[in-house]
């Protein structure tokens, strides 16, 4: 996951062939610093130093609840074009593509040549009241429901559709309870992605029961590009935390393998092809780049800082 979602725009924009021309934030502190070699600047400078007729502007507001607070602040400037780029962009490294559609785009159009469209930022649904967890002050009030309290599919997917209507979706995500605990629950979010095809949809989940998932229902997710989201609870955390500090552990030791081998291939799985990021035979050591792998990053990994750019895939 990126730390700074605009950072990450920045560099996927210009790495794509896009001009970026200035980053708008509204901390003061950030007045007058360069991200990616572009000038920072405050929102006043939108409304009088650039030329916003042939500019586009994509916000990238991890927080939902600030979305319409940033809009409003430039919405009547006049800009042909307003995108809210979606979270998911920064988290799994995608490819940003204004000129693309908004489901291979990674970017929602509030304004698109200057038709204005309702956005829904944020929208949660409970699909399920009750939860295999009993933690002490569960907002959700989940220790006193049942199994049975299970959001009906067809009403489930009538408010769906009517919200539809309303306008479009930024974000929604599916929460419990504990929604792996919804029986049919490929159902669900089958109709969540036919109904809001370009929105960032997220199943939010204590992760308890992730292991005995059904592979069909997996399939299901990722079919329909749906991510889990793992909330931080007690239970959860100590596996995540031993599965991270493993993770970490094993990359440190890809330095120590890089430089015993004589030939090495680095790749990385985690795309649907995998992706060479580093090739060395002796002494001649190729990299290449991706979304998730930078020349920094590979820097990083390996510990060597002598490479050269090669296409390797
Ligand atoms: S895991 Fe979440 S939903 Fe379940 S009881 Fe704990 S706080 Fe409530």
């Amino acid at each position: 996951m990126v730390k700074d979602l605009g950072q990450y725009a920045t560099r996927e924009l210009m790495n794509e062939g896009y001009e970026v021309i200035a980053i708008i934030d509204n901390h003061v502190e950030m007045r007058g610093k360069k991200i990616e070699e572009v000038s920072v600047v405050g929102p006043e400078k939108i409304r009088y130093g650039l030329d916003n007729e042939s500019t586009d502007l994509i916000l990238t507001v991890m927080n939902s609840k600030s979305v319409f607070e940033v809009l409003e602040q430039v919405e009547d400037i006049g800009f042909k074009n307003i995108g809210i780029l979606k979270p998911r962009a920064g988290k799994y490294g995608l490819r940003i593509l204004p000129d693309s559609d908004e489901i291979k785009g990674e970017i929602i159009w509030y304004v698109k040549n200057r038709k204005k469209t309702q956005i829904i930022p944020r929208l949660e649904i409970n699909l399920i009241d009750n939860c295999n967890l009993n933690c002490v002050g569960c907002t959700h009030f989940s220790s006193i429901y049942g199994t049975e309290s299970i959001l009906p599919y067809a009403q489930y997917e009538e408010e769906l559709r009517q919200i539809r209507k309303v306008g479009k979706l930024v974000r929604l995500r599916l929460l419990g309870g504990e929604p792996f605990m919804v029986p049919m629950l490929e159902q669900y979010i089958r109709a969540a992605r036919q109904i809001f095809p370009e929105t960032d949809i997220e199943v939010v989940t204590n992760g308890l029961l992730i292991e005995h998932l059904d592979r069909k229902l997996l399939k299901v997710m990722k079919d329909c590009k749906v991510s889990i989201v793992i909330t931080p609870y007690k239970p959860t955390m100590y596996i995540k935390e031993k599965i991270i500090e493993r993770y970490d552990r094993a990359l440190e030791l890809v330095k120590e393998l890089v430089k015993i081998c004589d030939v090495c291939h680095i790749y990385d799985n985690s795309g649907s092809e995998p992706f060479r990021i580093l090739k060395k035979r002796k002494e001649e050591i190729y990299f290449d780049e991706c979304p998730d792998w930078y020349l920094e990053d590979i820097k990083a990994l390996t510990g060597i800082d002598n490479m050269i750019k090669r296409k390797l895939n």
